[in-house]
């Protein structure tokens, strides 16, 4: 992008490709800037192809910072102050880690890796959350963190779009709708073809349903290979996931259903009566790095690589961007100019 394009008066109409949650917030950040945006996205209001449509929702700096380098947990903590600010009723009480006494060494690398956590007793775990009295001796709660409801979110975002005048286009051709302006390349794991190393990692997920068990907060077991969730949704059900696997096919496998049903029971025995409502895959694109990125060049720009933490950065990429083409302040760990 250059200078010229960094004024006050940035008058050029914006289209953005792709209304996951890096477009939508993208849209969104543009537009409150005063900006003429229109969104453009392949598939229909259901969001069902997104990558997005798949995830657990959680706004988890501070956990997510056991696997993840810093410039993720910067940019979530800055997130965390977006969504209160746009979506002020999404829901902030906190995550909690829990593990079983045979994964008691990996808990403390857990709690040594993460911060902002405290530690609970029995007691405390059942004051928190009491379908989990007498189950965990022992807990790490993250008071800060967050989580929302993708299939809620988005609908939601997007009513605040078309709120600000933005107009959202459904079953868009490929390469419809933006030819003169600035185009924002948001979709996912679908840009490969301006993004030749972009991979993507799936990640499998179960929605189950039972109103056995209540849970106020996403709830994480510790786990050797990958970190399991437990996510409680609206209606009674609860979304378990994830897998993290290099592979790109959308299917789930016998072996991860297991696993993710193991997890659940294993934190609440009447998870064996739950109904199972739904199984289902996602890609998270990625870059070599696991970073995102925002890259820059004279006709397009590209945010991608949001890999586990598309909730988690959206709207700190999009405040980047913004800040990028409207005022010509370019973060380092994010914005590449091409
Ligand atoms: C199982 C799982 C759990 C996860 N849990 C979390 C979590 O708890 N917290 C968190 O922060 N992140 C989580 N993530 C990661 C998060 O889901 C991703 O980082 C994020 O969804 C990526 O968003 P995106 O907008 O880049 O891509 P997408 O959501 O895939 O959106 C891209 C959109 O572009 C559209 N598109 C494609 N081609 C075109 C075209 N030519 N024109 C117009 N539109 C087009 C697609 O249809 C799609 O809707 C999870 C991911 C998975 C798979």
């Amino acid at each position: 992008m250059h200078p010229h394009h960094s004024c006050p008066g940035f008058s050029t109409p914006i289209s953005v490709l792709g209304a996951g949650i890096a477009g939508t917030w993208q849209a969104l950040l543009f537009a409150q800037a005063g900006c003429q945006v229109a969104v453009f996205e392949r598939g229909d209001a259901s969001m069902t192809q997104a990558t997005s449509h798949w995830a657990g929702g959680m706004l988890a700096p501070f956990c997510e910072s056991e696997t993840a380098e810093p410039v993720i947990a910067r940019l979530g903590l800055r997130s965390l102050d977006l969504w209160r600010e746009v979506l002020p009723q999404t829901p902030f009480n906190g995550s909690l880690v829990v593990a079983h006494p045979r994964d008691r060494a990996d808990f403390e690398r857990f709690a040594r890796l993460t911060g902002a956590h405290k530690r609970l007793g029995r007691d405390e775990i059942a004051a928190l959350e009491p379908a989990l009295d007498g189950r965990f001796s022992e807990a790490l709660f993250f008071a800060q963190e967050g989580h929302v409801d993708p299939r809620q979110v988005l609908p939601a975002l997007h009513g605040v779009l078309r709120s600000a005048g933005v107009p959202i286009t459904f079953n868009a051709r490929p390469g419809g709708g933006a030819s003169d302006g600035l185009v924002i390349d948001c979709r996912g794991i679908a840009a490969r073809d301006a993004c030749p190393d972009l991979r993507g990692v799936k990640g499998e997920i179960i929605i189950l349903e039972t109103d056995e068990v209540a849970l106020s907060r996403p709830v994480r077991l510790i786990h050797p290979r990958w970190p399991l969730y437990i996510v409680p949704r609206a209606g009674h059900r609860f979304l378990i996931g994830a897998t993290s696997i290099e592979c790109e096919d959308e299917r789930v496998s016998v072996r991860s259903a297991l696993e993710l049903l193991t997890a659940a029971y294993a934190v609440h025995p009447a998870f064996g009566e739950a109904r199972i409502v739904e199984l289902g895959a996602g890609l998270r694109p990625a870059y070599p790095d696991n970073r995102p990125r925002v890259a820059v060049d004279d006709k397009q720009i590209i945010v991608n690589g949001l890999y586990r933490h598309g909730f988690l950065l959206a709207p700190a990429l999009a405040e980047a961007t913004v800040a990028h083409v409207l005022d010509g302040r370019t973060d380092d760990e994010v914005v590449r100019c091409m």
